[in-house]
């Protein structure tokens, strides 16, 4: 369990990109991973949390929360539009609002439930067919219809595709965020969380680097 260095490495990321110390937040990426290393982060003191997935999440983080006071959920895999409701009640934070459809979903369930995640938009930076999000040159107009909608638009996220240089992907990220007055970039993973620290990344989620490779 890796969790201390990681923090380590953040806050010296924070240092050389001239960013307050503090000013990244750690969302340690819990999925598919087995329940003893996840208590051994929380054990440590770690409560920001993050899940791909509704269903693996509502099966074990319920009883972690109520044995770890203080937790915070995030959602950062894909979002079903039928289990939308069930991620409102789950989740803290929602970094995957990815299409129009699931914005309208989330403003109706959100009424009704009378509350609602903090909400990322999440831009397909590479413009990858296989990929979720939403294209760069439609950001604007999601943002602001998500806004028409009152929905809690904090920030962006990007997943750069895998065999590009990051870099470019979260600096695009920054310039998208900053024309539309988002003050938070969901960027960085195990492998790039120090160059979106750069970029100006004010949430990394990392996995395997602080758990250890996930189980087959
Ligand atoms: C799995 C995952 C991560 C963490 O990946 P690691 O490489 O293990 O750090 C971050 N973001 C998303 C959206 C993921 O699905």
């Amino acid at each position: 369990m890796l969790l201390a260095e990681i923090k380590t490495r953040i806050r010296e990321a924070e240092e050389r990109a001239g960013r307050t110390e503090g000013s990244v937040r750690l969302i340690a990426i819990s999925k598919k991973q087995p329940v003893d290393r996840i208590e051994a982060v929380l054990e440590a003191g770690h409560r920001v949390f993050g899940e791909n997935r509704v269903q693996e999440a509502a099966g074990r983080w319920p009883e972690l929360a109520e044995r770890y006071p203080g937790l915070e959920l995030h959602l950062v895999g894909p979002l079903q539009t039928n289990k939308a409701r069930q991620a409102i009640e789950l989740f803290d934070t929602i970094h995957s609002l990815d299409r129009p459809k699931l914005a309208t979903t989330l403003a109706r369930l959100a009424q009704e439930e009378g509350h609602c995640p903090d909400l990322f938009v999440q831009v397909n930076t590479g413009e990858e067919p296989q990929k979720a999000g939403i294209v760069p040159d439609e950001a604007d107009a999601v943002v602001a219809e998500c806004r028409r909608m009152d929905l809690p638009v904090r920030g962006l996220m990007c997943i750069p595709p895998v065999h590009e240089e990051p870099t470019l992907h979260f600096a695009l990220l920054a310039k998208i965020a900053e024309r539309n007055d988002l003050a938070e970039l969901s960027m960085g993973m195990s492998g790039d969380f120090e160059r979106a620290i750069m970029q100006g990344a004010t949430c990394v989620r990392i996995g395997s680097a602080i758990f250890g490779e996930r189980p087959g």
